[in-house]
């Protein structure tokens, strides 16, 4: 088979066109340790499907061909039981990303995590300026623990997605962000709704 015919998205959009099922975000809760300013849900109070009925739901996903699965929240480190639930996911063949504040997880838990041979983590930085980030996740020391847990996910092998969310006032640290992001060798997530909207910004 030649490497083009390997490649996710050749079979991403192969299955696509053949309207089959290939990837599947799932939240898993709605509760969530901060409180950020743009979070789009209302009230943080939801703690998701059980255990029981989440993997059920994996096998019946596994079943149709699924191959690409996401958890997300709220946090999704705010559930006990996620660690079996993604467990349970990696044995059953899924590849993982996980959406995260990651302000929860600390040199255990990421330990733990890596023999988990997740795809990636995925989390947001506003600003690599402790008092803006930090007054929009709505907790004194997000920040520092965010940095503090992406250099330790870096060291301990696990793949760093690293986001931003467009807001006024982050805007004058976007390149020192993207500084940051280089030296960090993790992977960017640079849309292109966000390219155009700072060109739109720009233009105000
Ligand atoms: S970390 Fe996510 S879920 Fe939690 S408050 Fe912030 S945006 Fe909302």
């Amino acid at each position: 088979m030649c490497k083009e015919k390997m490649s996710l998205a050749y079979i991403t959009n192969y299955l696509a066109e053949r309207e089959k099922l290939f990837e599947v975000r799932i939240e898993v809760n709605s509760t969530c340790n901060l409180r950020c300013e743009h979070c789009y849900i209302p009230n943080h109070d939801n703690i998701g499907l059980s255990y029981d009925k989440i993997i059920n739901l994996l096998y019946q996903l596994r079943k149709i061909g699924v191959y690409d699965l996401s958890f997300t929240g709220g946090e999704i480190f705010c559930r006990k039981d996620i660690f079996s639930i993604i467990k349970k996911a990696r044995q059953m063949g899924f590849n993982v990303t996980l959406f995260s504040n990651i302000t929860l997880l600390d040199e255990n838990s990421i330990k733990e995590l890596r023999e988990l041979f997740i795809n990636k983590i995925s989390c947001t930085v506003f600003s690599l300026d402790e008092s803006i980030n930090d007054q929009i996740m709505g907790i004194e020391g997000s920040l520092k623990k965010i940095i503090q847990n992406i250099e330790l996910l870096i060291a301990y092998g696990i793949n760093v997605e690293i986001k931003t969310v467009l807001m006024k006032k982050i805007l004058i640290v976007i390149k020192i962000y993207r500084n940051f992001v280089k030296k960090e060798k993790s992977i960017i997530y640079c849309q292109q709704l966000l390219r155009k909207r700072m060109m739109a910004i720009n233009q105000i």
